[in-house]
């Protein structure tokens, strides 16, 4: 049985861990979107491991890592992430498989995507500015350079000389010579071609022999192209579409849906947010939790758990259930709040606006509920957390309409509470191997 692991809020959610946690119980883990924008942190053994393209199962030997057709790759910053893993002593040998379909982010898409944050100025969105966007932008244009032309140089010579050309009609302060991005692609190419494949099929074979995915979303759901905030929002479907478009599987392939949150709320670049906080309660979160971005570097903003937004999330993705990370970061407040409903132009909303200027006019309302003194950080039991904080996620769940089948009390593998009896309620397929944890070989 195949799982979907994606986030539930606005990215950010502690996927990495999660999917990490869950690898052992997988031969595969297959990304189906985003870029290098996604930044999974993953502590092992003490070693901190920053992911950004390659699925977070490298980090476990012997699973195959899976990029798909959904997923814009830059060579450079994919060949960079493998030199790192093999420098940290994770081996990677025939363990990559990139879809010939996936496209690929060459240096013009990085130019690109600062001109045209600078253009838009005050309304600006918020991007990394690493070329995720150009590089859909000229997917969706059918001009894009996918992985599987890595084997036909001529025609590559082609599209580079044109695509080039066209960026420097765009950008008119430098000029970008073609000859040298082509150069440095095809240096790439000798590494990259052996990784290349028919992912869709590959994956189907697989399946046929009795191999089990783990699909990993990246970013989140109110970060969806289509589902999101927009126009604040990534250039991909990090909802649960996206499993299908961005690998070439079907929808029945998908055995449970479990969506990362975090106990409360962040959000990184622009757009509304509802439940954010700005005074010494928002520091303390973005302290607490260190809430700065793993790829920039940038402060996220933080606010309360909005259970509004959750089940939004839960109807868009048909989430089974939700780990829940994240949970110590609230050890030591004395009173927290849920966002159970907005209020809007006087009417109270229980449904997620589809309307962004709608959305950005919503109010939260509140419910109170007591914090917690006795730390939880690094708790494995659920009956072994504060009374005040086994009711706040209760509350939590009640108000999301799903149950919270995993629970997150450190940045660690250990740091975790798995709920057995959710999980096999929620029919999870994750029970079927013990967990492994530990370093990795
Ligand atoms: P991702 O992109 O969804 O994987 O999220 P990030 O990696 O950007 O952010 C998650 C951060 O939170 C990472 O630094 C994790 O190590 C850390 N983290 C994950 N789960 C927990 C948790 O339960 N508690 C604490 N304190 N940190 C966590």
């Amino acid at each position: 049985m195949n799982l979907a692991v994606l986030g539930a809020q606005w990215g950010d959610e502690g996927k990495g861990k999660i999917v990490d946690l869950l690898t052992p119980h997988f031969d595969i883990v297959a990304r189906y979107q985003g870029g290098h924008n996604a930044g999974h942190t993953v502590y092992v053994g003490g070693t901190k491991f920053i992911l950004r393209l390659i699925p977070s199962g490298i980090l476990h030997p012997g699973i195959i890592c899976v990029i798909g057709n959904g997923v814009v790759v830059d060579p450079q910053a994919l060949l960079s992430e493998v030199d790192e893993l093999t420098r940290n002593g994770i081996d990677v040998d025939n363990r990559i498989v990139l879809s010939d379909k996936a496209h690929l982010i060459l240096p013009y898409h990085r130019d690109l995507d600062l001109l045209s944050e600078a253009r838009r100025g005050e309304r600006k969105i918020g991007t990394t500015s690493r070329g995720i966007g150009p590089a859909y932008e000229d997917k969706i244009a059918r001009r894009g350079i996918r992985a599987g032309d890595l084997a036909d140089p001529q025609a590559l010579e082609h599209d580079v000389r044109d695509n080039v050309t066209a960026r420097n009609r765009l950008v008119q302060d430098t000029t970008m010579d073609w000859r040298a991005v082509l150069d440095q692609l095809l240096s790439h190419r000798i590494r990259i071609r052996p990784w290349v494949r028919d992912v869709s099929l590959m994956l189907s074979d697989a399946m046929r022999d009795g191999k089990s995915i783990l699909f990993e979303g990246a970013q989140g759901t109110l970060l969806d192209i289509d589902h999101g905030t927009y126009p604040f929002v990534t250039s991909s479907n990090a909802s649960i579409g996206g499993v299908c478009t961005g690998l070439g599987v079907g929808p029945r392939v998908i055995g449970g849906v479990l969506g990362v949150a975090k106990a409360y709320t962040t959000r990184v670049g622009e757009g509304p947010l509802p439940t954010e906080l700005f005074g010494e309660m928002g520091n303390r979160l973005r302290e607490s939790g260190h809430e700065y971005g793993a790829v920039t570097g940038r402060p996220r903003r933080c606010g309360w758990y909005d259970a509004v937004a959750i089940r939004y999330s839960v109807r868009i993705n048909g989430l089974d259930a939700l780990a829940l990370t994240k949970l110590d970061v609230l050890d030591g407040l004395d009173r927290l709040e849920i966002c159970t409903a907005y209020r809007c132009e006087g009417q109270m909303l229980t449904d997620f606006p589809s309307d962004i200027t709608r959305l950005a006019a919503c109010e939260p309302v509140y419910e109170r509920m007591p914090g917690w003194t006795a730390p939880t950080r690094g708790l494995r039991r659920f009956d072994d957390l504060p009374e005040a904080a086994r009711r706040y996620v209760a509350r939590l769940e009640e108000a999301s309409g799903v149950p919270a089948a995993i629970i997150s009390t450190g940045s660690a593998r250990d740091d975790t509470i798995l709920r057995e009896d959710i999980i096999a309620k929620c029919k999870l397929p994750i029970l079927t191997a013990p967990l492994r944890t530990g370093r990795p070989s």
